[in-house]
């Protein structure tokens, strides 16, 4: 299978895919070797991943280079992205431990009672390229260190990243047929799915996320789904610094081209400031750099699919059919490589595509809303829930609006980040249990009731 520059169109390299045959060999290494390593203490396992660690620090420019050539992303964004994972990593090196001992809960009569936690098995972790670093620590790192086997599936769009943390983790001293790359594309995917594992883990888009749970749910084995997003965000009239708060919302559009799950993909502004604030959004979204990603000021690279191109001209089109304004951008860029201009579209509402169906790309509409209400009715109105966002200076006042926003995170006065330390969860059609926090510890374990008489 060959991997393509999407700066260029050029194959850079190109890759032996798995068959059936290879999965099933691999699959039954995994299912033996996974009981041994089940068996270390939880502390071993964390040793392993604090080398890993490591070695991502080592390899930091090597990893982020490639990450760039594969998919695009600004080189800068590539070290960021990098620098995420070994920081999101810290919190399973201090909290594994704690979270994961076995803990006396109650002494009834003679009997102590005990909750103990048990490793799934072997996983399947299939994941997605746009964040291939940190969606994937979500899922291998506190899989392996609850005592699984991974059969590790990377998006064909990062294959070269998934080839990197393969090494990296078997380097760190993780055994060959515990941390177990499969390589291809959706059919591999697939494949995976025919296999007896004991848990699915998946980051991707809603249609394939709810594929793979269907084609899973006979087997009754626990799966996780971490999908994408209509992310709203809601400026209240009462900001101080319009300015600023048009930067962060430019960035949180722009960010990695758009194709973040967890990017603005809709805005929310209050009548009174709603034209001031448009002015400075579109020319804080005017200044983000579109080129040659391997140039360190580049803001905006190449768009990762080139098939997407076609859809967010598509979504574009459809609004500006319903009565939408191009203030900003809407085409893509004629010429070798995926590049599209980032798109700044008012005039438009829920009838239209573009407020509606994921985006994922450097495009945004913004609305005029004349009340908090009218805003809150306007951001539950989707079928996703992944992350809301308020920006708003009355504390009180913004944690109001977003306890009524049906999302597994909010932001206040913040947009698109993620914390190694809090849960990440979706609503709806963003997903399926959750990540991250104790909670994404918990997911990759079965909890053992032991009572103890002596
Ligand atoms: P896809 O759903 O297209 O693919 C995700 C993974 O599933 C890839 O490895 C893909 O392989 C594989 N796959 C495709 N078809 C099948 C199948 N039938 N059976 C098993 N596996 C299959 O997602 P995208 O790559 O387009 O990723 C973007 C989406 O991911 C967006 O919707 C984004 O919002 C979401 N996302 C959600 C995150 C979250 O934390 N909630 C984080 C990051 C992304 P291949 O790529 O090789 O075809």
């Amino acid at each position: 299978m060959d991997v393509i520059n999407p700066a260029t169109g050029e194959v850079i390299e190109k890759f032996v895919t798995d068959t059936p045959q290879t999965i099933e060999e691999k699959y039954q290494e995994a299912r033996a070797a996974q009981p041994e390593w089940g068996a270390l203490m939880v502390s071993e396992r964390v040793e392993y991943i604090a080398k890993f660690r490591e070695l991502m620090k080592r390899d930091l420019d090597t990893l982020a280079l490639d990450l760039t050539k594969e998919t695009g992303k600004p080189l800068q964004q590539s070290k960021n992205e990098v620098l995420g994972g070994i920081n999101k990593l810290k919190f399973f090196l201090e909290k594994s431990e704690e979270y994961l001992s076995a803990e006396k809960v109650n002494e009834d009569g003679n009997t102590e009672e005990f909750l103990a936690y048990d490793p799934l098995g072997v996983i399947a972790n299939i994941s997605a390229w746009n964040y291939p670093y940190l969606v994937g620590i979500n899922i291998f790192v506190p899989a392996l260190i609850c005592g699984n086997a991974v059969m590790y599936k990377p998006s064909e769009f990062s294959m070269l990243t998934g080839r990197h943390i393969t090494r990296l983790l078997h380097e760190a001293g993780i055994p060959e047929d515990i941390f177990v790359p499969v390589y291809g594309d959706g059919s591999v995917g697939a494949l995976l799915t025919a296999l007896p594992l004991d848990g699915y883990f998946f980051t991707g888009s809603y249609p394939t996320g709810k594929k793979i749970a269907e084609a899973v749910a006979g087997k009754l084995v626990p799966v996780g789904l971490e999908l994408g997003g209509k992310d709203p965000l809601y400026v209240t009239e009462d900001i101080s610094d319009i300015e600023a708060v048009a930067d962060a919302v430019a960035e949180g559009v722009l960010y990695n081209n758009g194709q973040s799950c967890c990017s603005v993909e809709r805005v929310y502004v209050h009548d009174d400031i709603f034209d001031e604030f448009i002015t400075q959004l579109k020319k804080k979204m005017s200044a983000w750099k579109v080129g040659n990603p391997m140039d360190e000021s580049t803001m905006c690279g190449a768009i990762t699919r080139r098939s997407h191109l076609d859809y967010m001209k598509a979504q574009i089109e459809d609004a500006k059919a319903k009565g939408a304004k191009v203030l900003l951008g809407g085409k893509i860029i004629e010429g070798k490589g995926n590049f599209f201009e980032p798109t700044l579209l008012i005039n438009v509402d829920h009838e239209m595509d573009v407020m509606i169906e994921e985006t994922f790309g450097p495009v945004i509409g913004v609305m005029r809303v004349e009340s908090d209400e009218e805003a809150i009715e306007l951001m539950n109105d989707t079928d996703f829930g992944l992350t809301s966002s308020v920006y708003c200076a009355d504390e009180e006042r913004g944690e109001e609006i977003l306890s009524q926003i049906h999302s597994g995170t909010g932001y206040l006065n913040c947009c698109d980040r993620v914390s190694g330390y809090l849960p990440w969860s979706g609503r709806g059609r963003s997903g399926l249990g959750s990540t991250l926090s104790k909670h994404g510890l918990y997911a990759f374990c079965n909890p053992k009731g032991l009572h103890i008489r002596l």
